[in-house]
């Protein structure tokens, strides 16, 4: 028997359970919205990206695990519906042209700003294309 990771809340269980036993996750499920990151998605060979568990105007927010300090986490992206999109599956983020992206780049820097002054907060590579 081999254990697994529920990308729905995080916890480990066996791998004879067809759905997590803590929460009813059914390995597999797809993101909940389209311009969500995929389940098990892996961000700079650290971050394992669950399940969202929030949306709003700015981003999406996920349930993540940290496989190298092996905790939980938030992961929060940044994805301003007004500013961005992302095609079904692909991880990069489309930023739509002319004033907004200069706009979306802007807040980016605000961003970049904050983690500065707050060392909790790291600051995952950015998916431009
Ligand atoms: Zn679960």
């Amino acid at each position: 028997m081999a254990d697994r990771l529920c990308m729905g809340c995080m916890e480990v269980y066996e791998d004879k359970y067809d759905i997590c036993p803590y929460c009813g996750y059914k390995e597999g499920t797809p993101a909940k919205e389209a311009v969500h990151l995929a389940p098990g998605t892996v961000i700079e060979n650290k971050y394992i990206v669950g399940q969202s568990i929030g949306n709003g105007g700015f981003g999406v927010t996920y349930i993540g695990w940290d496989a190298v300090l092996n905790q939980k986490i938030a992961i929060k992206e940044y994805l301003p519906s007004e500013f961005s999109t992302r095609a079904m599956g692909v991880p990069d983020v489309t930023i739509f042209t002319g004033q907004k992206e200069e706009q979306f780049l802007s807040f980016i820097m605000i961003l970049i700003q904050i983690r500065s002054s707050h060392p909790s907060i790291c600051f995952c590579r950015i998916w431009m294309k």
